[in-house]
């Protein structure tokens, strides 16, 4: 198994077999994102990934039980490669439960929706989608490259393939000035579309990435925790999904509110008021949102 670069996996891929099928991230443009700032993207190729899979075969055996394809959209991938590692990797690994990959709006919308089924039967089970806000100005400060309108769009089309949806809502990325339009327009989006997943991270800045200068020189402010959370508190209350669950499986979050759509608002609303009594002091200083 080769690996170029850093590699990044959702927490909730803590426990999967990480391949790489792609280098880097078509888009990079994102201002909070450090990522993949000094790799160049590329699609490695199929039979270099193949091997990599053989070889992962023959070190773990075959109880693997779930794959991630980092790095950054590797839903860019062709439909027919994409879905031909991903057939070989279920030839290799009978008992895989969940293959997945990382794919921004845009890029799942280059997909058909007869490609997304094909996916799907190869085998693809989730998306983890960075959706970040689903407030326009937000999307485009941050130069996300997508609309709310486009983001609505891929998460319907892949509930519609079948395509477990998990989306991520950052906290604080639409600063003081935006953070009630953040919450609310980022709710109006989500109820859209009603995702498995709505995982929860808190925006801090990462070393080296355009809005940490914006931080430097006043022309972005972060959120407090008390603020950080009462824009959360504002996104579950405008929340009208149902059997989505609300996670907040990332480090960089002050308070831990986990649920599920519709029946646990209630409790959410309460733990985050709970949280809202504990003296601003006490919190930790921001953490990366991403590492
Ligand atoms: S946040 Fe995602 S889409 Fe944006 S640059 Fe980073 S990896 Fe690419």
């Amino acid at each position: 198994m080769r690996y170029e670069g850093v590699i990044y996996r959702p927490p909730s891929e803590a426990y999967s077999l990480l391949i790489q099928a792609t280098i880097g991230c078509p888009h990079n443009k994102c201002t909070f994102c450090a990522m993949y700032k000094n790799t160049r993207f590329r699609i490695r190729k199929v039979e270099d990934i193949k091997e990599d899979l053989l070889a992962a075969r023959q070190y773990y055996g075959e109880y693997i039980e779930s794959l991630f394809f980092p790095d950054g959209n590797t839903i860019y991938m062709k439909t027919a490669q994409l879905a031909e590692i991903i057939a070989y990797a279920r030839s290799l690994f009978p008992h895989l439960q969940r293959i997945t990959v990382y794919g921004s709006a845009r890029f799942v919308n280059l997909k058909k929706p007869e490609e997304l089924l094909q996916l799907r039967q190869a085998g693809l089970s989730r998306i983890h989608m960075g959706m970040e806000s689903g407030d326009d100005i937000v999307l485009e400060r941050v130069r996300k490259g997508t609309t709310p309108a486009e983001i609505i769009e891929a998460g319907k089309k892949l509930k519609d393939a079948g395509i477990e949806v998990s989306e991520y809502y950052l906290v604080g990325i639409g600063g003081k000035d935006r953070t009630v339009e953040h919450a609310v327009n980022s709710a109006r989006v989500l109820s859209a579309i009603s995702p498995d997943f709505i995982r929860i991270r808190t925006f801090g800045p990462d070393r080296n990435t355009p809005i940490e200068q914006d931080i430097a020189s006043g022309a972005f402010q972060m959120l407090t925790p008390h603020e950080a959370l009462k824009e959360i508190r504002l996104l579950i209350e405008n929340l009208d999904c149902g059997g989505s669950n609300i996670l907040s499986d990332h480090i960089s979050n002050y308070s831990n509110i986990n649920g599920r759509l519709p029946e646990d608002k209630r409790l959410m609303l309460k733990q985050i008021d709970r949280s809202l009594n504990i003296d601003e002091t006490r919190f930790r200083p921001p953490r990366s949102s991403v590492i």
